[in-house]
Order: C-alpha cells, then structure tokens, then sequence
C-alpha cells in the first residue's frame, strides 16, 4: 500500500504529542518540523509543503478550544483537517448529464492505466449506480490498445465501439455518441491514445475529440508510481484540456504517494478515483478524509464496511448464519466462509484499513501469510462430502490420505481438525448465550 514509510513517520511523530496535555510552542515547531520531512521525503512537492506547514502552524498555535480533546489531540485534528484540504476536501462526484449520454473522457500518458481504468470504471458504473456503458476505442495508434479494451468489453459483457486502427479517432469518439443515443446506453467512456510524454499532436488531437463530443468529464489517468513527474503531466493536461478530474492509479504499489498529496494543490482538480490493483474491481471513489485518517493510522473503517457490503453475499451470509445457530456448520460452510473473506481483497490491505493496525508493530512485519489459507483450502478439498460433514469419522488412514492428496502434513491436518472442532464449540457457546439462559454455556 502507497503511503506506507510518510504514515511510520507521521504516527511516530503524532505519537509524542497525543497525550501532552499542554502543548507548548515549542512542541508545535517540533512537531512540524517532523511533519515537514516526513511528507518531503514522500516526494511531496516543496511549495505545497512549505504552504501546509505555515497553515499546521497558524492553527495549532492558536487553537480553537474543543472540551472533549487533549492539547495533543487538537493538534492532530488540524493535521488531519489539513491534510484531508490537501487532497481535496470533499470526495467529488462523477457527473452526471442533463440529457443522455453522458460522455467521459479518460486521457493520459502510455502505461498509466488508461484502458485498464476505463474497463473499471464502466464496472463501477454499471455494479454501483446501475449505469450502461458503451466503451470506445479511440487509440488507433497502437492496434494492441483496441483489441486490450475489447477484451475487457468481452469480460465485463458491455459493448465496445472501434473502428479499427485506419479511422480518424474525432470521427470515431462522435459516430459512438451516435450509437450510444440509438442503443440506450447511458454512459459513453472514451480511451483515447497516449504517447510517452506529453507531446503537441496528441494535445492538438485530444483538443479536437474535446471539441467534437463536449464531455462532461475529462479524467487523467496517472501513475502514482512516477512520483514528482505525474505532478507535472497533471500540469501539462490540466492547461491544455481542462480536465475535470485525476484518477491516481497503481496506488496499490510501493509509491511514496507525494502525487496523490500534491496533484490537487498544483492543478485544484479533485482526485475523484483510486485504482488499487490490477483487476477490474480494484477502482476505489477517493476520499480525502479518509485517505488522510488512513495515513495517520485512524484507519478507514467506512471503506473496509462498503467492500465487505458489495463482494459479502448478504444471502449467503444470513445462510451461513442461520447453519451457526442451528450448529450444522459443515466444512464446507467454513470454505465458502473463507472465499468471501478473500474476494474483499488481500488480508494486508484490509488489515491497512483497521485503526490501530499500523501501530501493531508484530502484525505489520508478521507478512500475513496468505499461503496458510491456501494450505487450510487444500485440506478441505481433499476431504469427501461425508468428511467434510462429519468430521468425527476422520481416523488415521483418513487423515493420512487427506495429507497426501492436499500435499501437507497429518500434523496440519490434525491442527485444522482441532480448530475446527474449538470454533464450533464457541459456536455453541455463543448461540446458547443468545437463547437466553438456557444452556449450559457461559452466565452472566
Ligand atoms: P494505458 O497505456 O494508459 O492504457 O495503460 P494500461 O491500461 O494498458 O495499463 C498499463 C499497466 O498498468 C497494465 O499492466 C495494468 O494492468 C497496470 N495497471 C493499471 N492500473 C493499475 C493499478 O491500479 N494497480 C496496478 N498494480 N496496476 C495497474
């Protein structure tokens, strides 16, 4: 996860004063000096830094006094406050048309994340807002770009408009507004060409599609990864398009994340998406505060609830549910328990997302290891229908063809079965505690 080595050291620093119950102003010099080289070193542009410090300062000296927080507290809350501003205040919405359809444009470099970002945004669309999007191919350039965007029209099931790689992309992007007004559809995503820099042709060419199909987004896609550099590709596209909006992707990478800090002060365009990995799912709506309360180590507890919320199928929870309480909680149960778990995306990144966690110095170096869960998987599925129901009837043999056939140990095995066998008698416990006093599990 990006932010990672800026939010050690803004925890370690905010960690000295959260519980000063006077802060003096010297501890605010102090402070922001800290806070000052942890967000340079994050690749944070100099003049932005230089402009938020001079804001931390002027606020935490003279405080406004709040009754339930501690003088430390009320310095944190500015940084935070501070830091939310910076990367845009308010989350920003995606427009929406008077008349349909509503047509968006994504320009950017080569290799941001262009075509990619366009095929998770027509998902995101049509999961979260209902919406039906035709994707158009607009970088003839590269006959590698239009087949990569028919793919992705092919796994997602949305219809792609290309023309192939001889037709003119200004001609192109307006005959698909025309189809898309015949077909319904409601949202027309434009992936237009991108050159390795910034170059004069393109501009020109993106300025002409611009004029032709007036669209009500223009998005730059940009690569969190590339540092101080996407800060002025920002620049470049904002003066010569306008663009309404940034989407940073590859923020799941090992980026510094100064971009993400400074692409809305440099430009005052809002980053309105964060692409979080590779695949078609991983396009998050940014949300400043949240990003902020992230990197201080508060967590982001709104975000880990809306991903649990759409990949958790509520029907199959409540399945799982009602079989705990009727204690018929089968091993197989428990590997559909486990594949819901794991849709929500790696455990480290959920683990990103729990308050506190960052301050667990064990879990954080711990490398959850997600190998184990595969192994706990291979276990189960070597086991037969019967087994897996009853695993009381497990013996030597049992286990030992379990082992072989999952390519573990007995040992594993056994430690599996064991886990199994104390979680549901916890089951039980709890389910006797919610009859009421019934049972003979735990009183109060
Ligand atoms: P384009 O040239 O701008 O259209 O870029 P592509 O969409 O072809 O993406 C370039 C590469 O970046 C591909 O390998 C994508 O899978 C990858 N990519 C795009 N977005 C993300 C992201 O958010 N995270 C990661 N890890 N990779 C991404």
């Amino acid at each position: 996860m990006a932010f990672e080595g800026l939010s050690d050291r803004l925890q370690s620093t905010i960690k000295k004063i959260t519980g000063k119950g006077k802060v003096s102003e010297q501890d605010v010099k102090e402070m922001t000096r800290e806070v000052r080289l942890a967000l340079l070193e994050a690749d944070v542009n100099f003049k932005v830094v230089k402009d938020l410090i001079k804001r931390i300062k002027e606020r935490a000296v003279g405080q406004e006094v709040m009754e339930s927080l501690t003088p430390g507290q009320q310095v944190i809350k500015v940084v935070k406050e501070e830091l939310t501003d910076l990367m845009g205040g308010e989350q920003s919405k995606i427009a929406v048309a008077d008349k349909s359809p509503t047509v968006i444009m994504m320009v950017g470099l080569q290799g941001a994340g262009k075509t990619t970002t366009t095929g998770k945004l027509a998902n995101l669309l049509r999961k979260k807002h209902n919406r039906n999007p035709l994707l158009v191919a607009c970088d003839v350039y590269r006959p590698a770009a239009i087949k990569q965007l028919e793919t992705l029209g092919t796994q997602l099931n949305m219809p792609v408009f290309s023309m192939g790689t001889d037709a003119n992309p200004v001609d192109i992007a307006g005959k698909a507004i025309e189809q898309a007004k015949e077909e319904h559809n409601d949202y027309v995503i434009i992936d237009t060409a991108g050159r390795l820099h910034v170059d004069h042709e393109l501009m020109n060419e993106l300025q002409q599609i611009k004029t032709t199909v007036r669209p009500d987004e223009i998005f730059l896609v940009v690569d969190a990864m590339t540092g101080q550099d996407a800060v002025n590709v920002a620049e470049s596209f904002n003066e010569q398009l306008d663009i309404s909006g940034v989407v940073l992707t590859k923020l799941d990478g090992d980026t510094r994340g100064g971009a993400a800090l400074s692409i809305k002060a440099v430009t005052d365009k809002p980053i309105k998406f964060a692409g979080m990995g590779e695949k078609l799912d991983q396009l998050e709506a940014f949300h400043p505060e949240r990003m902020a309360s992230r990197i201080l180590g508060m967590g982001d507890v709104l975000t880990l609830i809306e991903k649990a919320q759409t990949t958790v199928d509520e029907k199959q929870a409540k399945a799982l549910e009602e079989k705990m309480r009727s204690m018929s909680f089968t091993f197989d149960d428990f590997l559909e328990q486990m594949g819901q778990v794991k849709k929500m995306g790696p455990l480290e990144d959920l683990l990103s997302m729990m308050p506190g966690a960052g301050k667990m110095k064990g879990l954080k170096n711990a490398q959850i290891d997600e190998s184990q869960l595969t192994k706990v998987e291979a276990i189960i599925q070597s086991m037969t229908k019967k087994e897996r129901q009853e695993p009381e009837i497990m013996n030597a043999s049992r286990k030992k063809r379990i082992a072989k056939g999952s390519g573990t140990t007995v040992s594993q095995v056994n430690r599996l079965l064991k886990q199994f066998s104390e979680m549901k008698k916890m089951m039980k416990q709890m389910t006797n505690m919610q009859k009421g006093k019934k049972g003979k599990g735990m009183k109060f």
